[in-house]
């Protein structure tokens, strides 16, 4: 094994990368990633850099000087474009080979886009630094962004927005905001946190169109129900798509992402982590593909151990955790808060600040997810989910209010 390939350069890719040099991996790590950038991190697109708190330089994942000290053979701004499994060898986009004994696959998601819209000034995305930048230049106070999704990046974006002064409208197709994502109660509670800084949230909206101005910019978007809703910008925030059409061909590209077992592998010699990868957690007995910047970072050390010490291998079964940043608000959750059976409020102060609701799923404790709460508070009901406690048993616990 003296030659790595990673296609990826981001959170997962980059993280492997130093997992395997901090592993005492000394052969051959070519890193490849189409954005031209050095690799830098994606939570602050939508919090500190669109707020201007943050210039791009802080984004960085790592300084040159940590990156140069890898010793990896780098290739930025040149996408791989083609898999040959048999010959063990990554086609790039200037149709050099980049051979490998092994493959880590890095590729991540990028943002949906609505259809009809490409091209069409005043209609975001945001996935990249690129997108972010143009986002910012356009959030001034009195100006009217209408976002379209509910997910995290939609709430914060919204969240940031009204900070900058800027009129939100956000629309969402289901009744609650949040509710695939999180259940209905947390849904709720997040829906009123936004609703008391102003956004205008409009639930069941069907988005069928968008009007635009005679120099063809978006001026607004149309809804099922008839209404027109006027935009100077949109932001279309409504999921993603697993980076795989380099894959097509190989066989390996599937459904919705990289299909890998519990080791995160996904074929002979081929892994995946991050976004992009589908996997197997033993803990939850379940298929699951996590977007959440921590799972990248402990998937691909997971990947790294595994790689360098084959004998003494481990299933990838974390507790999957991310964090969302809202008007000051820390929203924290820990374990598969999706298609649950139930989700119980376990603490709700009038004030609005701490929330805590707990998720279960058949007898057992699946997931919590809490505001204003410290990592420490959480830590308890993370071991909980950790030890598949029995769903009475962790709501009757003395730590557990
Ligand atoms: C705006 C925003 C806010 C977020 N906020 C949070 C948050 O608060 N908390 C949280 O937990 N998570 C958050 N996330 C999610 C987090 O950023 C991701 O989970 C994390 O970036 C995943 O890392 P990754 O390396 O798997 O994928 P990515 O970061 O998507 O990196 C994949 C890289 O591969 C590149 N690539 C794609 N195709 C190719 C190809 N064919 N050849 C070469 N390179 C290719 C991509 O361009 C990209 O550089 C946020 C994401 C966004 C976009």
């Amino acid at each position: 094994m003296n030659r790595i390939a990673i296609v990826g350069a981001s959170a997962g890719g980059l993280s492997t990368a130093e997992a395997l040099r901090r592993t005492g991996y000394q052969g051959t790590i070519t890193l490849v990633g189409d954005e031209p950038e050095m690799p830098y991190d994606r939570p602050p697109l939508s919090k500190q850099l669109l707020a201007g708190q943050w210039t791009p330089s802080r984004l960085a994942l790592r300084s040159e000087a940590d990156i140069e000290a890898l010793g990896l053979d780098l290739r930025l701004g040149v996408p791989a474009t083609a898999l040959d499994l048999a010959r063990r060898v990554v086609t790039l986009a200037d149709d050099t080979p980049v051979p490998y004994d092994t493959l880590i696959i890095a590729t991540g998601v990028r943002a949906r886009r609505l259809p009809g819209t490409d091209g069409v000034a005043g209609v975001h995305t945001l996935r990249s630094l690129p997108d972010a930048l143009t986002l910012k230049d356009r959030l001034v106070p009195g100006r009217h962004l209408v976002i379209v999704g509910a997910g995290f990046v939609g709430a914060e974006v919204a969240a940031t927005a009204r900070g900058l002064g800027v009129r939100v409208t956000l629309l969402e197709s289901g009744p609650v905001p949040l509710a695939l994502a999180v259940g209905e109660e947390a849904g709720r509670f997040l829906t009123s946190l936004h609703q008391q800084h102003g956004v205008d949230i409009r639930t069941g909206a069907t988005v069928t169109g968008i009007a635009r101005t005679a120099a063809g910019a978006v001026s607004g978007i149309q809804l099922a129900d008839g209404a027109l809703v006027p935009a100077d910008d949109v932001l279309v925030a409504i999921g993603s798509t697993p980076n795989t059409e380099w894959l097509s061909g190989s066989g390996l590209a599937g459904r919705d992402g990289v299909s890998c077992d519990e080791y995160c592998a996904v074929a002979d010699g081929v892994y995946a982590v991050g976004d992009v990868a589908r996997w197997y957690n033993p803990l939850f007995g379940a298929e699951m593909r996590v977007e959440h910047r921590t799972n990248a970072a402990e998937q691909a050390l997971a990947v790294a151990r595994n790689l360098v010490a084959p004998q003494a291998r481990r299933p990838f079964a974390p507790v999957p955790y991310f964090w969302s940043d809202q008007y000051g608000t820390r929203i924290q959750a820990y374990g598969c808060l999706r298609d649950h059976d139930e989700a119980v409020v376990i603490e709700a102060d009038p004030n609005g600040r701490t929330f805590l609701v707990a998720y279960r799923k058949d007898d057992r404790l699946v997931g919590v997810l809490a505001t204003g709460k410290t990592p420490k508070t959480l830590r308890p009901w993370r071991a909980r989910i950790t030890a598949r406690a029995p769903w009475t048993a962790a709501l009757n616990h003395p730590t557990a209010a």
